[in-house]
């Protein structure tokens, strides 16, 4: 009988946006080697509460107009009739496991809407502009999103019909005669305006990824490092200096 893959070999657990780590231009097998090998955490990462902060809020000003209006605000328009916004499981549940490869494949989408039509529809935020830098990392977010698809799936979100992107922009433009209605008691309030990115939906690509995931990760060696990468060159120097 055929072994499995998770009869022979380590079990690994990825999120869906670490799996699109595969899918940016500047792919380095090294660095993702050694972040798969620490499970994803790398010493001196620092990342800023404000972001989910800003996340949480966004969720529940979606979820808030549609108790008050029966409809998600205006700015989803651009994404058709939406919906319903679901509550999102949490990650332990919204996973799925993978035989062939012995990968568990995890994530959190932001908002999963149920569509008159009876499908659902997936939509991720991100607290950016939308710069050259953003649209570079698309390709991960594609991938992000379409696990979510791969994810939602198998978990019952079943038909997922479409894939989107928010990007919520700071609007830091002000003038001087519109200052005062920024100007709270204990601080001042920011807009975001809301800039929507429909994405392909093409989730038969994640068993592809995976079986990458596994290669990579079974290496018993680090790749090679990228030519010219000054990242590793300064890895290399504090290594020297630590002797
Ligand atoms: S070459 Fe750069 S991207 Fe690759 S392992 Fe080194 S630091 Fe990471």
């Amino acid at each position: 009988m055929e072994q499995t893959c998770s009869e022979r070999s380590e079990s690994i657990r990825i999120s869906a946006k670490n799996l699109g780590e595969l899918a940016l231009p500047k792919f380095c097998p090294r660095c993702f080697w050694i972040k798969l090998r620490c499970s994803h955490k790398l010493p001196f990462q620092i990342f800023p509460g404000i972001f989910s902060s800003i996340d949480s809020y966004t969720k529940k000003i979606t979820n808030m107009h549609y108790e008050q209006h029966e409809r998600v605000p205006d700015w989803f328009g651009g994404f058709g009739s939406l919906g319903k916004p679901m509550k999102v499981p949490h990650y332990s549940k919204f996973s799925v496991h993978e035989p062939k490869t012995n990968i568990l494949l995890t994530g959190v989408p932001d908002e999963i809407l149920y569509r008159p039509d009876d499908s659902y529809f997936i939509v991720d935020y991100k607290t950016s502009r939308f710069t050259a830098t953003q649209d570079q990392l698309l390709p991960m977010y594609e991938v992000q999103l379409n696990a979510y698809a791969y994810i939602g799936k198998r978990v019952g979100f079943k038909p997922i019909s479409g894939l989107g992107l928010i990007y919520y922009e700071p609007q830091t433009g002000i003038s001087a005669d519109e200052v005062d209605s920024f100007i709270l008691d204990n601080g001042f309030s920011m807009h975001f305006s809301g800039k929507l990115l429909p994405i392909e939906l093409k989730p038969d690509n994640i068993p592809v990824l995976l079986k990458r995931v596994r290669e990579i990760y079974d290496l018993s060696q680090p790749p090679n490092q990228v030519e010219g990468c000054k990242d590793c060159q300064l890895l290399d120097t504090l290594l020297s200096i630590a002797g």
